[in-house]
């Protein structure tokens, strides 16, 4: 779970950069970089916290250059040290080379004690290190990004989507699943790699379509190439970038996550319809299920909770108490929408069920009379290792209970997850090209311990398809 962005453009891009990594910042608290190349020199700056809290307008000014690369990193437990911030910077031969990357390898152990076995060494724990060793590995021999990047493609397993600068010319590819997202959008004098299309949309620019999983990207002073280095019949696009990580107003291989979502409420009434006197989201995350919920049943849509905005990461509670009252700062209850009514309460998902039982409480103690509980995913049954933050199956609630055992602890008076039939659905997309691997404990790639059907990757070895996108 992080944001990644790449440009190039011909008036500068640090704050560019800083714009599109704001729009991402939700991919990403624990921390942001940028690296910039201005033809002759690297300049670069990261830092732990949110994206204005890393930079200010001097420090932009003085990443110099017309293409960069930026990241916002996801706070991952254990994880949270300075020097698994990226962008990596690094010199390999006489290239400058900046990388950044969203995903999770799931053979990053055995690459790693491979390569330390051959002497070398690594400064951080992510997989990104992992993805530039194997990157300057190849290109020791070949000399060539474009071999290392379908090397890449070979030996990485899991999930990655890479924004890549050396010496100035800007790569992106994404795994031949496309388990994470990326998009290519264009503004007046540049191009943008993102994560998603709001970071385009923060630019001004227009958004011109995803990176195809397997894919290679190359942009220069000439415009971008493109080369398809992977194939596959069946992609794996993350189900849960749909269902929460995603923002709702990003297109993410060809869907609207609000569209979906919206569309998504209006499955959750025609299959869990309940009489009632409105419906509340749990803001923000459950709000465009709500309104489509509304919609279908005609039941109006009322705002009950408030959501604090300016409660911040930071607000971290020592004490159960302390984290009650928490919850009770960042969502106050209106009273008089609550009294003596019966409530349909709308949320994305239930992980841990801790969030959905505190907010019932509060909405009861307001006076609420029923409160039905409605999710826009169907029960979270499994870990994810693909690049979600989804825990254990010990920490999560349905995964060793069925949704009646789920709703007494949630102790809502009823509750419905959505099909996943419904889910699929709404979001337009195929089955076989999502992984619901959190849903199903099936995977589309192989994890030891786990249940698995990974597609089969075709690579095009040495007959590249090269075309010249250029500029407008
Ligand atoms: P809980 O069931 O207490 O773990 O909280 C679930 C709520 O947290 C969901 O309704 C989401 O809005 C949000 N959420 C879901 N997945 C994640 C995640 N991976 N990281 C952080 N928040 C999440």
């Amino acid at each position: 779970m992080c944001g990644i962005v790449g440009i190039r453009d011909a008036g500068g891009v640090s704050f560019s950069l800083y714009y599109a990594l704001f729009a991402l910042q939700h991919r990403g608290q624990e921390s942001a970089g940028i690296s910039t190349f201005d033809g002759v020199q690297l300049y670069k700056h990261k830092g732990q916290g949110l994206v204005a809290e890393v930079f200010d307008p001097a420090l932009l000014r003085g990443l110099e250059g017309d293409v960069g690369i930026g990241h916002v990193r996801y706070p991952t437990t254990g994880a949270n040290k300075p020097e698994n911030a990226q962008p990596f910077n690094f010199l390999f031969r006489d290239h400058i080379i900046s990388i950044a990357h969203n995903g999770n390898l799931v053979n990053a152990c055995e690459l790693r004690d491979e390569y330390e076995a051959r002497g070398q060494i690594f400064c951080t724990t992510t997989d990104t290190e992992l993805i530039a060793k194997v990157i300057t590995d190849e290109m020791s021999t070949s000399g060539c990004i474009e071999d290392a990047v379908h090397r890449c493609m070979r030996i990485l397993k899991g999930s990655y989507s890479v924004v890549l600068m050396m010496d100035g010319i800007l790569y992106g590819f994404r795994d031949p699943l496309g388990i994470k997202p990326m998009c290519i959008g264009k503004t007046s004098q540049g191009i943008v790699l993102a994560s998603e299309s709001v970071a385009v949309d923060a630019l001004g620019g227009t958004f011109l379509r995803d990176l195809k999983p397997g894919e290679l990207v190359c942009i220069d002073e000439d415009g971008m190439r493109a080369m398809q280095i992977a194939v596959s019949d069946c992609r794996a696009h993350c189900i849960f970038e749909y269902i929460y990580f995603a923002r709702a107003d990003s297109i993410l291989d060809g869907a609207l996550v609000y569209d979906v979502r919206r569309n998504i409420g209006g499955k959750l009434h025609e299959e869990a319809p309940v009489n009632a006197d409105s419906i509340c989201p749990v803001p923000d995350s459950g709000t465009a299920y709500a309104i489509g919920y509304s919609k279908t049943s005609h039941i109006p849509f009322v705002e009950s909770l408030m959501k604090n905005r300016y409660m911040g990461r930071t607000f971290i509670m020592p004490s159960q108490i302390e984290r009650e009252k928490a919850v009770r700062m960042k969502l106050n209850p209106i009273g008089d929408h609550l009294k003596g009514k019966s409530i349909v309460l709308v949320d994305d998902s239930i992980v841990r069920g801790t969030t959905s039982r505190r907010i019932i409480n509060i909405i009861r103690d307001a006076g609420a009379k029923e409160v039905h509980v409605r999710i826009g995913s169907p029960a979270i049954k499994a870990p994810c290792y693909l690049g979600v933050d989804i825990p254990t199956r010990q920490e999560l609630i349905a995964s060793d209970k069925n949704e009646e055992e789920v709703r007494g602890r949630i102790t809502a008076n009823s509750l419905h997850h959505i099909s996943l039939e419904a889910l699929v659905e709404s979001i337009g997309i195929e089955r076989k090209h999502l992984c619901t691997g959190c849903l199903t404990g099936c995977y589309p790639v192989s994890i030891t311990g786990e249940q698995s059907q990974p597609p089969a990757i075709d690579f095009l070895d040495g007959t590249y398809q090269t075309k010249l996108e250029l500029f407008e």
